[in-house]
């Protein structure tokens, strides 16, 4: 019997590390053909040849999601390897956690363009196709940080993690009967994401949280693989999941 997974092409952004990596890890050895993007092409390549040697199907493209136009490359080459699309998991995240008052606006800039307009870019490189072949799925990561403010320090990565759930919901209701959407949310999850401060204070005390109770990042890979492997008419549109220790 089918899982709902196998056979399905799965672009992933920001696939070199972490979530992105675990996931394309876990659907492909659920026979899923994964399609991998993010801006380090050597892990991204080292990624493919493992999962090759492990008997699975993958294809890599170099990709910054702040452009629109090499998002849309990543969606190409998908199409190109293995002729369709099925979902797209927007993954790509970047947490700069520092309180406001230090005014670390660049930071902020480089948030909102790859946990926004990345998210965006990854929807519109998606959404004609889906129309054509008359279906899809779009999974968006968000965070627990998106459905609570975690402050200080974490407002404007708070503020791109609501807009993540939003843009999600909105997306859902006007392509419902047409495409699946679901929002993940995780709490702390082992990955590189705590070193993503400029602010050596605020990085200590993120990295001294996550090493008490991060999670595997395979945690979230086994929820992604739920959303998708559920029957069509079935659409699993919120996630949350944390360490079971983690109150926030
Ligand atoms: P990582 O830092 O390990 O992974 C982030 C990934 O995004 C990397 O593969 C990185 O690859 C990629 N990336 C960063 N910037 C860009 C860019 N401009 N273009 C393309 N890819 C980019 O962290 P996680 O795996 O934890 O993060 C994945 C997602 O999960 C993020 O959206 C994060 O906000 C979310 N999340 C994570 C949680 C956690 O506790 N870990 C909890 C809740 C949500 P490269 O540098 O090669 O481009």
């Amino acid at each position: 019997m089918s899982n709902g997974i196998a056979g399905k092409v799965v672009v992933i952004t920001g696939a070199s590390s972490g979530l992105g990596e675990a996931t394309a890890r876990h659907l492909a050895a659920l026979g899923a053909r994964v399609v991998l993007g993010a801006r380090r092409g050597d892990r991204l390549q080292a990624l493919v040849e493992d999962i090759r040697q492990a008997g699975g199907e993958a294809v890599h493209a170099v990709t910054d999601v702040t452009s629109k136009a090499q998002v849309q490359a990543l969606v190409a080459a998908g199409r190109e390897a293995f002729g369709r699309i099925d979902v797209i998991v927007n993954n790509a995240g970047l947490m700069a956690i520092a309180p406001l008052q230090q005014l670390r606006s660049d930071e902020w800039d480089r948030m909102i363009d790859i946990n926004i307009k990345g998210v965006l870019y990854g929807i519109a490189a998606v959404l004609p196709l889906f129309e054509q072949q008359g279906g899809g799925h779009v999974i968006n990561i968000s965070s627990v940080a998106g459905l609570k403010v975690y402050a200080p320090g974490g407002t404007v990565y708070s503020g791109t993690k609501f807009a993540v759930r939003a843009i999600s919901e909105g997306l859902r209701q006007e392509m419902a009967g047409k495409v699946r959407v679901t929002s993940i949310e995780p709490g702390a999850v082992q990955s590189e994401l705590p070193l993503g401060s400029g602010d050596a204070a605020s990085r200590a005390e993120v990295e001294a949280f996550y090493q008490q109770q991060a999670i595997p990042a395979d945690a979230v890979a086994q929820a992604i693989a739920y959303a998708i492997g559920q029957p069509a008419a079935v659409a699993i549109n919120e996630v949350v999941l944390r360490p079971t220790v983690q109150d926030f």
